[in-house]
């Protein structure tokens, strides 16, 4: 479901070495990306019924420039595309949007929710642009495409 750069892997197309149990070149499956990936499932942080093979919602902590050139702390939640939303996933996340932003990526549509509240929305198309403080999303910018 996700990009892998190393594999020339674009998103929401199957992995050539996906197996049926699993990654097929486990021990040799590309670093960073494959080899240093964890998902908050996976961690621990979302319930358990929020499983990305039931789900298709792949939930990972990630970083995005602020407008002062820091760091910030996101969750990016990747949605397949076509896939409806698990209501259990949406809501555990709604509750860390109090903390944390939380951005939706579902094909070309985005959408982010900080301090618990929906706060942009990217069209299919439209180039992705937000500056970010250090709690959230301060300005949504689309630039058409
Ligand atoms: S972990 Fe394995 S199956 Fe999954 S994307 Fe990486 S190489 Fe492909």
């Amino acid at each position: 479901m996700l990009k892998v750069g190393e594999l020339d892997k674009p998103a929401n197309v199957p992995c050539k070495h996906l197996c049926a149990h699993g990654c097929g070149v486990f021990d040799n499956r590309p670093t960073p990306t494959c080899g240093a990936f964890t998902c908050d499932w996976r961690e621990g942080f979302l319930p358990k019924s929020a499983i990305p093979s039931k789900t298709h919602m792949v939930v990972w902590k990630t970083h995005l420039p602020t407008q002062d050139g820091e760091r910030v702390e996101i969750l990016e939640c990747n949605i397949a595309e076509g896939e409806p939303i698990h209501q259990a996933t949406f809501d555990h996340l709604m509750k860390c949007s109090e903390n944390i932003t939380v951005m939706f990526v579902r094909g070309e549509e985005t959408w982010a929710y900080a301090r618990g509240r929906k706060l942009a929305a990217w069209s299919p198309g439209a180039r992705l642009s937000m500056r970010l403080d250090r709690r959230g999303i301060v300005e949504q910018v689309n630039t058409g495409s």
